[in-house]
């Protein structure tokens, strides 16, 4: 409904939402000194207002789960230790993770990804991150953005509402999480914000790190994980020095993928970050909570409602969709009609940061020989295997790559929740807003910096 105006729209109007956009800072680095906008829809989306709020009402629900699931080693260690025996990536976190005690101080600020199923008119998650959970400070302005546009258009757009952009601030939120979490440390020192050496995203952090230094006068050094083996120390009472400068809280927007790891040193460093006592977000425990296998394995209600009161389980299981371990052969009847159903789901390893799932022939080809060679069994045991989402498909006009286009979309809703807790007292458990991103109905994979999405906003109704 509201992309049909886009027909109405002059030249001069769309230019003019373009320089709107990046004069609310929603950008992307180019290259070192080039920016240009961070791919976006011009109109936000429709999503039904009673599923979306009953979602974000489980926000804390969800993060109790997560943090009760990391605190929870053994049975961490024991879902993903026969990965690691595959799958070199899991093995290294998880043998650092053993020499880890369990955080004092714990910090989350995660993000839970839903699609709206189209069937059974209700939201199914697709993952539940707990590192490097970004684009909170790109999706507050994106909001913003999106109200002074249905507002600037009023005329063209009866009916039409911008109050229904619900306004929302994880900028805020997570900025809040972080200082809370610098203050338990003893307020002393800086934050460190572990980078990539190319980071297309800076905006999104760099907002971040304004709101912090704004609300609480605090530092933030970025640095990546060569740096840290250049530079990092460790204190006498295992503080986790910089550069001579005490480190109060590391947050990770690098280090989920074996791709950020490419010699031994960057693992040093990781390892220095996490034994150390700096605040780390994520904790190593509770990156691993994040694995697919994990989500996989709370399928189970038996095994959801160990971590969750049963009535909160009751309610949670309800957002799944069928996650299959490939521990256990696969039936006989999967495998002989593989050839349709394979285009019904979704082979998953235990990666993230977008590009790593197997798709319809490729997962095909995996399956190939798989009665008859023990090592494709074998080898499958590091994926799961996800049930395909049908999402909604609605229309938009979008900013990609310069261009501006009408396209068929779906899109995925992120929830962010933040959650402070010391000695097993719960210090802060808070929703943070939301992140709407948008793409091409067709297209597989969903990054927005990897430009396959455009961030987008709620319009609830
Ligand atoms: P990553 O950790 O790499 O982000 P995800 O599980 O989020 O892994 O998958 C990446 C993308 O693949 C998602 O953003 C979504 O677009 C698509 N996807 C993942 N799972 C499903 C699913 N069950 N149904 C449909 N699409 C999916
Ligand atoms: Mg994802």
């Amino acid at each position: 409904m509201l992309s049909r105006l886009s027909e109405d729209l002059t030249p001069s109007e769309i230019e003019n939402l373009i320089n709107l956009a990046a004069a609310y800072g929603i950008l992307m680095r180019k290259d070192r000194i080039h920016y240009t906008n961070l791919p976006l829809s011009l109109f936000p989306t429709i999503f039904p207002a009673g599923p979306v709020n009953s979602l974000i009402a489980l926000t804390t629900d969800f993060n109790s789960l997560m943090y009760n699931i990391c605190q929870d080693t053994e049975f961490l260690y024991s879902q993903l230790r026969p990965i690691t025996v595959i799958d070199e990536y899991t093995r290294n976190l998880m043998e650092i993770a053993e020499k880890t005690p369990l955080s004092q101080i714990f910090l989350a600020l995660n993000r839970n990804d839903f699609f709206y199923e189209e069937e059974s008119r209700s939201l199914k998650q697709v993952e539940f991150n707990t590192m490097a959970s970004s684009f909170g400070a790109m999706a507050t302005v994106t909001a913003s953005f999106h109200r002074h546009a249905l507002g600037l258009l009023e005329r063209k757009l009866p009916g039409v509402d911008p109050s229904k952009v619900p306004e929302h601030s994880p900028l805020l939120g997570q900025a809040k999480a972080m200082l809370k979490a610098h203050e338990l440390y003893g307020g002393k020192g800086q934050l460190m914000f572990l980078v990539l050496e190319t980071e297309s995203n800076y905006f999104d952090q760099g907002l971040l790190e304004i709101e912090i230094f704004k609300q609480g006068g605090v530092k933030v050094v970025r640095a990546t994980l060569a740096d840290v083996y250049e530079h990092g120390s460790r204190g006498t009472n295992n503080e986790l020095f910089y550069q001579e400068t005490e480190i109060s809280v590391v947050y990770f927007r690098a280090g989920y993928s074996p791709a950020h790891y490419t010699t031994e040193a960057h693992w040093e460093a990781r390892e220095l970050i996490d034994t150390s006592n700096a605040v780390k977000t994520p904790n190593i425990h509770y990156h691993l909570a994040g694995s697919k296998k994990i989500q996989q394995v709370l399928t189970e209600l038996g095994v959801l409602s160990n971590f969750i009161e049963r009535g909160k389980a009751e309610e949670i299981t309800r957002l799944f969709t069928g996650l299959w371990s490939l521990e256990q052969d696969l039936n006989s009847d999967f495998l002989e009609n593989s050839r349709e159903t394979c285009q019904e789901y979704v082979l998953k390893p235990q990666r993230e940061g977008g590009g790593n799932n197997v798709y319809g022939q490729d997962l095909l080809k995996l399956l190939e020989n798989y009665e008859t060679d023990p090592k494709v069994r074998e080898n499958l045991r590091q994926y799961v295997l996800m049930q395909k989402i049908h999402s909604k498909i609605n229309e938009n006009l979008v900013i990609r790559n310069g261009e501006l286009e009408r396209i068929e979309t779906v899109s995925e809703l992120g929830i962010f929740g933040s959650m402070v807790v010391v000695d097993g007292n719960v210090i802060l458990n808070e929703y943070n807003g939301y992140l709407l991103r948008t793409k091409v109905k067709t297209d597989n994979e969903g990054g927005i910096a990897a430009g396959f999405s455009v961030i987008d906003s709620l319009y609830l109704e």
